[in-house]
C-alpha cells in the first residue's frame, strides 16, 4: 500500500495498515506494555523513546497528518478515514506532537497560505524537524488580542517589526514564528492586523524564557527590534490577520489543545482508566463518586469532540463547539488531576525522586492549572458561549469602530 493509494482502501485495510506499522515501528517494550495494559512499563518506554527518530519515521509514514495532501507529507485521507487512523494511534497511546503550534500553523497554511509556503513549511512540521511558535499574546493584549501593539511597517518588499510578545510557548526552541502584528494603525483594531511567517534566527529577535511553577521554562518573552521580514512571508491578504488568527484559535480549541503539551517523557495527566488500574478497587464512597463523575466527564468530552469533528465534516463553523470543548476539557483536567493527587495522598507532594508515578501525578497537577488560561481563558469562553449560543447581549465595547491609533491604552 503506498501513500498515494491508501485513500482508496477500505476502513479495515487502513486500520490493519496503521496497526501493522505501529507494531513494527514502536519500541518492542511499548507494544508489550500496550498489549498487557501495563501503565508503568508504558511510562518507562515513553521516557526511553528516541523522540527525534520516532518523529522522523512517523512523519515519513504520514499517519499523524493523514488528512493532509500527499504532496505535503500527509496521506490525503477523508475525515472518516482520518478518524479511523487517529483511533488506532490513540489506542497505542502514541506520543502527541511536541510541536503543537506547528499543527495550528499547518492548519492555517492549508487554508490561507500560498502554494510556496505550504510546500516549504508543511513537510518539516510533519516530521517535527522545524518547531513553531505562535506569536500572538502581548503584555497589553491577551484576552483583548485584537488590541495588540507589535507594529510592522512597510519598506518596499520588506516589513520592519518592532514590539514585544509574551507567553510564547516553545519560542526558545522554535525555528519559525507565526506572528500576528499591526500593519495598519489607522483602521479599527480588528482590520489592521496581518500575519507574517518569521525566521526566529533573524537579527533583532530576543527570546527570554519564563519560569513556570512546574520548574520548566516552556514559554517565553520575545522582543523585536527592527526585525526585517520579506512580504513573501505574509499569509493571506493585508489586514486579514484577525480572521486567520481567530480561525487558528478555534482550530486549537477544537482539537482539545490550548493547554500546551508536556515535555517528552512526561504525561499531561492521568486518565480515569489509568487511575483505576493503578489503585485497583476504591472503597471510599466519596472517592468512588469523584471517579464516576470524572469518567462521565471523559465520555461527554469525547462526544463533544465528535460533535466538533462532525461539524467540520459538514463544513459548518465549529466556534461554539470548540469553546465548549476547551472549557469542559480544562475544568475536567483540573478536577481529575486533583483527584489523582488526592489518591496518592501525602506521597503526591513528598516522594522519593525515583517514584515516577507520584512524580508524574504531582507534575500533572501543577501543569493543568494553566489550561483554564492558555488558548483563551475560561471567562472568555463563557463570553463566547453566552453571546453566540445563549444570545445574551454583547459585551459593551469602548473601542468599536474607532481607529486603533486613537484607542486609549496604558
Ligand atoms: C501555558 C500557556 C501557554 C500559552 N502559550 C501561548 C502561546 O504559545 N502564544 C501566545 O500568543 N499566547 C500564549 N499564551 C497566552 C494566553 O493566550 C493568554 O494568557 C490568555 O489569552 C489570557 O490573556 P492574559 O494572560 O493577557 O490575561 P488577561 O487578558 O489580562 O486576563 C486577565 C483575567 O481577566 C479575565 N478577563 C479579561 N477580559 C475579560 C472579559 N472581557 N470578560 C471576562 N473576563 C475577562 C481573564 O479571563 C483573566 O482571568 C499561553 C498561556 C499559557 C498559560
Amino acid at each position: 500500500m503506498t501513500a498515494a493509494d491508501i485513500a482508496t482502501r477500505s476502513d479495515d485495510e487502513i486500520r490493519d495498515a496503521v496497526t501493522g506499522w505501529l507494531r513494527e515501528n514502536l519500541p518492542k517494550t511499548w507494544v508489550t506494555a500496550i498489549d498487557e495494559g501495563d501503565s508503568g512499563a508504558l511510562a518507562a518506554a515513553r521516557q526511553a523513546l528516541d523522540v527525534d527518530d520516532w518523529w522522523e519515521r512517523l512523519g515519513e509514514a504520514g499517519w499523524y497528518f493523514s488528512n493532509w495532501p500527499v504532496a505535503y507529507g500527509g496521506l490525503g485521507l477523508a475525515p472518516e478515514q482520518t478518524a479511523n487512523v487517529n483511533n488506532v494511534l490513540r489506542s497505542y497511546k502514541v506520543p502527541r506532537s511536541d510541536n503543537p503550534l506547528g499543527l495550528n500553523v499547518a492548519h492555517a497554511l492549508l487554508r490561507w497560505g500560498n502554494e510556496a509556503q505550504r510546500a516549504r513549511f508543511l513537510p518539516p512540521i510533519s516530521n517535527q524537524k522545524e518547531i513553531w511558535v505562535q506569536l500572538f499574546s502581548e503584555p497589553g493584549a491577551g484576552s483583548d488580542l485584537a488590541g495588540l501593539s507589535t507594529r510592522a511597517v512597510r519598506d518596499g518588499d520588506l516589513w520592519v517589526i518592532n514590539g514585544q510578545k509574551i507567553w510564547s510557548s516553545h519560542a526558545h526552541r522554535a525555528q519559525f514564528g507565526f506572528l500576528l502584528c499591526r500593519t495598519d494603525p489607522d483602521v479599527p483594531k480588528r482590520q489592521g492586523l496581518s500575519v507574517l511567517l518569521l525566521d526566529m534566527s533573524t537579527p533583532g529577535i530576543t527570546v527570554r524564557p519564563l519560569r513556570q511553577m512546574t520548574g520548566e521554562s516552556r514559554f517565553n518573552e520575545v522582543f523585536f527590534d527592527d526585525v526585517v521580514c520579506s512580504d513573501s512571508m505574509r499569509v493571506g491578504e493585508l489586514g486579514e490577520g484577525w480572521q486567520i488568527a481567530s480561525q487558528l484559535l478555534t482550530f486549537e480549541r477544537g482539537t482539545g489543545g490550548g493547554g500546551g503539551t508536556a515535555p517528552p517523557g512526561m504525561e499531561m495527566g492521568r486518565s480515569v482508566d489509568a487511575l483505576r488500574r493503578h489503585y485497583g478497587r476504591v472503597e471510599d464512597p466519596i472517592t468512588l463518586e469523584r471517579m464516576a463523575h470524572a469518567y462521565s466527564c471523559e465520555r461527554v468530552a469525547a462526544w463533544t469532540r465528535e460533535r466538533v469533528d462532525a461539524a467540520r465534516k459538514q463544513g459548518r463553523a465549529t466556534g461554539f463547539e470548540a469553546s465548549l470543548l476547551k472549557l469542559f476539557n480544562s475544568d475536567n483536567a483540573q478536577a481529575l488531576q486533583t483527584l489523582s493527587l488526592d489518591l496518592e495522598g501525602l506521597n503526591g507532594i513528598a516522594h522519593r525522586p525515583d517514584d515516577r508515578w507520584a512524580d508524574a501525578s504531582a507534575y500533572a497537577f501543577l501543569r493543568v492549572r494553566s489550561q483554564t488560561i492558555a488558548g483563551g481563558s475560561s471567562e472568555m469562553q463563557h463570553n463566547i458561549l453566552g453571546e453566540r449560543v445563549l444570545g445574551l447581549p454583547r459585551e459593551p465595547s469602548a473601542d468599536g469602530g474607532i481607529p486603533w491609533r486613537d484607542i486609549r491604552r496604558s
